[in-house]
């Protein structure tokens, strides 16, 4: 999970969503009535759907598991839960369609005193805020209650594929981040290329860590070995995709 940035709505669709919510108002919000309201709303969807691609990490991958394609649109906040959200855009990510309807549901935790949800929200906040990933091992470690109940609902350790797929993908990123560096004077064109294959890589998670890492660079030699960390301290100084 990274963070993301929502870009805002056209004044159109704005008032769009506003006039189905009120719709929604007025017939008595429910499960029932925003479940049908947003199932009708192909147009609305479509558009929003657009604007999460634009969100998406890597290659339109799930802003939740970083790893499937995301086919559906989610509500952060179940319409069970909040069906008068069912059209705010601020409750829509973008989710793999395992995700969503195999681990999300309708769950969303909530801490039981305060009150305040324990699912990371990555288009309001920095999951690395509560999510530490091991690069060697491909596995996360919840550092808050909302890390961990993070980890818990999506399966981010329990799903061998996710782990096993970001402790691959940290073997590419070495990989590709040396061969950057043997390239970069010989072919500054095929540099240009690996650089944003490294940055569309379908598992955002992990160069977002060893970036990340590099704020500390004796950790960084350590994990990354000396060749790709100096590859990545030479990368961060030119392209400002990996400060
Ligand atoms: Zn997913």
């Amino acid at each position: 999970m990274i963070p993301l940035q929502r870009p805002p709505l056209h004044d159109r669709l704005a008032a769009d969503l506003a006039r189905r919510t009120e719709a929604i108002r007025a017939a008595g919000p429910s499960t029932a009535t925003g479940r049908s309201a947003w199932r009708t709303a192909r147009e609305s969807k479509a558009k929003l759907r657009t604007l999460l691609h634009r969100m998406a990490p890597g290659l339109l991958r799930c802003m939740y598991c970083g790893d499937n394609l995301g086919t559906d649109i989610d509500h952060f906040e179940p319409i069970a839960r909040a069906p008068l959200r069912t059209f705010d855009w601020h409750n829509h990510l973008l989710a793999c369609a395992y995700c969503n309807s195999n681990r999300k549901r309708d769950l969303f935790p909530c801490d039981p005193v305060t009150g305040a949800h324990l699912l990371i929200d990555p288009a309001r906040e920095d999951p690395a805020d509560h999510l530490l990933l091991y690069l060697e091992s491909g596995s996360y470690q919840g550092l808050t209650p909302k890390g961990h109940a993070t980890i818990d609902v999506f399966g981010l350790n329990s799903r061998g594929e996710l782990v096993r797929g970001r402790r691959l993908a940290f073997t590419v990123v070495k990989s590709l981040l040396r061969e950057w560096h043997a390239q970069r004077k010989v072919s500054p064109d095929a540099a240009g290329e690996l650089a944003d294959a490294l940055v569309v890589l379908w598992q955002a998670d992990v160069l977002r860590a060893v970036v990340r890492l590099a704020r500390t660079p004796p950790l960084a030699e350590a994990v990354l070995g000396p060749d790709a960390h100096a590859a990545l301290r030479q990368l961060a100084y030119q392209d400002r995709r990996f400060t």
